[in-house]
């Protein structure tokens, strides 16, 4: 049972933390949110901290949960497909799902984090912000806190403490200290970096607004999101050395001459193009995988501190907001049993955190290559048609992983079986209309019906 008097203690208030406090503070826990950056809401942000997010239904399930969706849909932009930018600024849609309820939703990151910020205050939390956690006596749970401002060291004595501190979080680093403590990171070859097509002069989109647009080019891509501002946060992901690399953009002609021959169409749309690729900082991309999650009932990381992912899926945040519903499912289960709580959820999670990381790493290759093939376009049409005949049997991988809560485990294991039915059935046709349905029938039955579709 809860004990409404005892005092939960996060780190970072990110996207996961305000959320999760959201919950906590409703089961009448008290919470304090400790953060090392300035309030966004009153500071100016960094550069290179304005990327969109795209939002789908795990984290739209949380967000409800908390009460916060409604009022969000006035912040978002729903994207129905990818827009695809081919060399000679040819346009190619291929919608996401299959009919317009099945939609991403772009969002702006300072947005989502402000209006999460605003709920969890709302609720009674307390946010401290400039706070830097410098680490954790995992034993006594005592917590050291940094004031950014005066350089203080303070001490602050806490009953739980969970780690919502991202990819690089001081929690999960005291953890790394313990005997046993399982451990990976493995960061990609490729950087991002954060560019603006700024609105049109009458407050418009540029381009399709209901769109994610992408320029894949083999190798490397750009991608742009859109804004409710008539604005597009864009990315370009490229590798940080070799051909068509970071490393080789040195000047603002190397630049040029880059995007005048990979992305024509994109460069009018971009007058501050040179503005921002100098002043934004290269950011670089990590999976990380630790194990355990939890020390006894006292600390947890929670989000990208236990499983950073790389964003080709569009699933970290989604995924997050996934743990902060389970965690809270688990609570409401057992009860201020943190031992416990903590023990199930990590059992819960940590699969599935797995498998999302891995299928995050494979749709890289999807997106900044295969997308721009016939052949794999074709079989997305397939997919659409086998989903449309066997709606309970057959779902794209990455409509279960999009638009259902289905586990990312099941999700990647399906989606094996689903790519073997796929490459038999689409082998030696063109046309959806030569597709041989017996065959589909026979297939699916027999090896989509044994595995479990729970949702
Ligand atoms: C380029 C890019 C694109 C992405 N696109 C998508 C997308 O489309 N969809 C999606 O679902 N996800 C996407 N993600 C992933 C998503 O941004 C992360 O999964 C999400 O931000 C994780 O939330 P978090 O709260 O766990 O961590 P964060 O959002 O990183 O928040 C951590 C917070 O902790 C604070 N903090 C860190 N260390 C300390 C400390 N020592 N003391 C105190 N405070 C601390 C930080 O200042 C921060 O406020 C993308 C990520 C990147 C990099």
């Amino acid at each position: 049972m809860p004990v409404k008097s005892q005092t939960i203690t996060l780190v970072g208030a990110g996207l996961n933390g305000p959320l999760l406090a959201i919950g906590l503070q409703r089961r009448g826990f008290r919470v304090e949110i400790y953060e090392r950056r300035a309030d966004m809401r009153h500071a100016r942000m960094s550069a290179g901290r304005s990327i969109n997010l795209a939002l789908s239904t795990r984290g739209i399930h949380a967000l409800t949960e908390a009460g916060l969706w409604n009022n969000m849909r006035e912040i978002i932009t729903p994207m129905k497909g990818r827009m695809m930018h081919a060399l000679n600024s040819e346009l190619t849609f291929q919608p996401y799902g299959k009919n317009e309820a099945e939609v991403i939703n772009s969002i702006s990151r300072a947005e989502l984090n402000i209006a999460l910020m605003n709920g969890a205050e709302a609720e009674g939390v307390r946010i401290f912000f400039m706070q830097r956690c410098t680490g954790v006596d995992l034993k006594t749970g005592a917590l050291h806190i940094r004031d950014e401002q005066t350089g203080q060291q303070r001490t602050i004595d806490t009953e739980v403490v969970v780690g919502c501190d991202g990819s690089a979080s001081a929690i999960r680093n005291e953890m790394l200290k313990l005997n046993r403590f399982n451990f990976s990171q493995h960061y990609l070859d490729y950087g991002y970096k954060e560019l603006t097509i700024p609105g049109a002069p009458d407050g418009t989109h540029s381009l399709e607004k209901n769109a994610l647009h992408i320029w894949p080019r083999g190798n490397y891509m750009l991608i742009a999101l859109p804004n409710i501002d008539g604005t597009f946060a864009c990315i370009l992901f490229l590798p940080f050395e070799g051909k068509d690399s970071f490393a080789q953009l040195k000047t603002h002609s190397d630049l040029l001459g880059f995007f005048q021959s990979r992305f024509p169409d994109a460069v009018p749309l971009m007058p501050q193009l040179a503005d921002n690729f100098f002043s934004n900082p290269t950011g670089a991309m990590v999976t990380v995988k630790c194990s355990p999650w939890y020390v006894e009932g006292r600390t947890l990381v929670l989000g990208d501190a236990a499983h950073a992912i790389v964003p080709f899926f569009g699933q970290g945040i989604n995924c997050g907001f996934e743990d902060c519903t389970c965690l809270l499912e688990l609570l409401d289960q057992y009860g201020a049993d943190w031992a416990r709580v903590f023990q199930e959820f990590e059992l819960a999670r940590k699969v599935n955190t797995d498998a999302i990381a891995d299928m995050a790493v494979e749709n890289f290759v999807e997106m900044r290559d295969r997308v721009a093939d016939p052949r794999f376009l074709f079989r997305k049409r397939v997919e659409l048609a086998l989903e449309g005949k066997f709606p309970r049997l057959f779902v794209p991988k990455y409509a279960m992983v999009t638009f259902h809560r289905i586990p990312y485990a099941t999700a990647m294991t399906r989606g094996i079986v689903q790519d073997h039915i796929l490459a038999e059935l689409c082998a030696s046709i063109e046309r959806i209309e030569d597709l041989d349905w017996g065959k589909a029938d026979r297939m699916i039955r027999a090896e989509l019906l044994p595995l479990e579709l729970d949702s």
